[in-house]
């Protein structure tokens, strides 16, 4: 069983420190994972506040769970800055976002945030495309699709070569091809698999994906739990008909995520 990090984690309601959870991944060789906090408004993740469950998990299991922040840009400069300093002391190493919640993370008024994730050398981490409605709450603030998507990005990428950015679920259905424009040009942009889009683009062998950088592409599963032995055969089978190597494997399941997450 090839060695896995999965970047594409959340924290589970009735799972405190994600104890169970890391039984599993070790069944599965996924030696360690990214966990990210969901948007608090709207959504009931049956949790009170999930940033705060992703620091016990990584409190609880450092070198094995690396933690990200959420954070909505709706919000303001301020209230989000706050919220990053308060958790990038608690030693989460990164923030995440949807988007779709309404901002478009290309303008300009948001430079101070990227100023101080650079600062920080914390990572970017965004949901990408299409989003799940929130039924317990039709009043929550979910715009659209919008800003959801790789080239939202394209200017603090641009400016800030020193901080990474991931697009998750390969940058969404209809969006994928700014992934592949993105990552082929800015060495500091990278993507997920993660199911639905980032399995989906792959499963229906849309055009481009085989140009896909080997180093800048990750394995995420928005926790696949005893589903991990089944993903990790389909996309070893998947990857290598497009002409992927066992080196470009390693990358994919293990060295690009290592090298990201500074794992020594
Ligand atoms: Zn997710």
């Amino acid at each position: 069983m090839i060695q896995k990090i999965d970047i594409h984690l959340h924290p589970i309601a009735g799972d405190p420190k994600m104890e169970k959870y890391l039984r599993i991944m070790d069944k599965h060789n996924v030696t360690a994972g990214l966990v990210h906090g969901f948007p608090e408004e709207g959504w009931d993740w049956g949790m009170s506040d999930p940033n705060e469950e992703v620091v016990e998990a990584v409190k609880a299991h450092p070198k094995r769970f690396y933690g990200t922040v959420c954070v909505n840009f709706c919000q303001g400069v301020d209230k989000t800055l706050d919220k990053i300093k308060k958790f990038g002391d608690k030693g989460l190493i990164g923030i995440k976002m949807f988007p779709n919640v309404g901002f478009d993370p290309n303008e300009d008024q948001y430079e101070p945030i990227w100023l101080e994730v650079e600062k920080r050398k914390m990572l970017v981490f965004s949901h990408c495309g299409w989003i799940l409605p929130n039924y317990k709450n039709p009043a929550m603030s979910l715009k659209s699709v919008g800003g959801a998507s790789p080239f939202h990005f394209e200017v603090p990428a641009r400016r800030h070569a020193n901080i990474n950015f991931i697009f998750a679920h390969f940058g969404g259905g209809a969006t994928y091809l700014e992934t592949l424009v993105l990552t082929s040009r800015l060495k500091n942009t990278f993507a997920d698999t993660c199911p639905g889009w980032g399995r989906w683009v792959f499963e229906n062998d849309l055009p481009g994906l085989k140009s896909m950088v080997r180093t800048q592409l990750m394995y995420g599963t928005d926790n696949a739990g005893e589903g991990y032995g089944l993903d990790d055969e389909w996309w070893s089978r998947k990857l290598t008909s497009m002409g992927f190597t066992y080196g470009d494997l390693q990358l994919y399941f293990y060295e690009n995520a290592k090298k990201i997450l500074g794992i020594a």
